[in-house]
């Protein structure tokens, strides 16, 4: 179905607790696909288990066809980094480093060199909108900002699948919305799929799809063919 991303069956227990309970999920290219549902319900769980953060108990998890538990530790940390980015709520940027210098930072470790790296990621911070926050550190721009930050370093690397886990969760309604704004027009036009978990209705309205999970259920007819 040219589907990029598939999961069927997933099953993840944590001690007694059945975290996800049969969840099918699928996303194509350039998609934006909301996980919706109430806390407790499974979303982070299906997330870590798409990016292969998390081992499912059972079923599986396709990435272009290729089953993610049969790679090893190095094979899914290395796609990881070439094909997959993450933003989270807070809390990922790294506080001694400079705005650009975050989101130079997975072009550096992945050998791109630091002029090159800085210049990429000053384009990155002006379609964030965030070019004046350059070179102060996180401590020193607000929220709103250091959320774009973290989006332009999600993005840097042309990721073909974009993990955001509750992106806008600290932001005030106006500040969300416009980093929901900038993250999927600048994924739109990458054709960067996006894997956006969040309860929030107003956040999901930028999404192409929305994907209710339940008790760690998710049915999703759409993607899984
Ligand atoms: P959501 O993202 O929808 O809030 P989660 O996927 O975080 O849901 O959690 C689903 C269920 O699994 C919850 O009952 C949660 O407490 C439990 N859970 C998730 N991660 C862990 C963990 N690392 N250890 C123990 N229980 C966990
Ligand atoms: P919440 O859904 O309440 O905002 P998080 O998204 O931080 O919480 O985490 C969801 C669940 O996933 C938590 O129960 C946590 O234990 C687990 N978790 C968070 N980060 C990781 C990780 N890197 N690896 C494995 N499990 C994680």
């Amino acid at each position: 179905t040219g589907a990029l991303l598939t999961a069927g069956a997933l099953r993840k227990t944590y001690g007694a607790t059945l975290a996800l309970d049969g969840a099918d999920f699928g996303i194509h290219p350039g998609e934006v696909v909301a996980v919706m549902g109430p806390s407790g319900s499974g979303k982070s769980t299906l997330l870590h288990c798409l990016a292969g953060i998390v081992r499912p108990d059972s079923g599986e998890v396709r990435y272009r066809g290729r089953e993610l538990s049969a790679m090893s530790d190095a094979e899914r940390s290395a796609l990881r980094r070439s094909d997959f980015g993450f933003v989270f709520q807070f809390g990922q940027l790294v506080p001694e480093l400079t705005c650009v210098e975050n989101v130079a930072l997975p072009l550096r470790l992945s050998g791109v060199k630091r002029r090159e790296a800085e210049a990429r990621s000053t384009e990155w911070l002006d379609r964030l909108e965030v070019s004046d926050v350059a070179g102060k550190r996180p401590g020193e721009v607000s929220g709103g900002q250091g959320q774009r930050v973290a989006v332009a370093r999600s993005l840097v690397t042309g990721p073909r699948v974009l993990f955001a886990d509750e992106p806008t969760g600290a932001l005030d309604s106006l500040n969300g919305e416009r980093v929901m704004q900038l993250l999927t027009e600048a994924a739109r036009d990458s054709r960067t799929a996006v894997v956006l978990v969040t309860h929030e209705p107003r956040v999901a309205a930028y999404s192409d799809r929305e994907v209710v999970v339940r008790d760690g259920v998710a049915r999703d007819m759409a993607g899984v063919a």
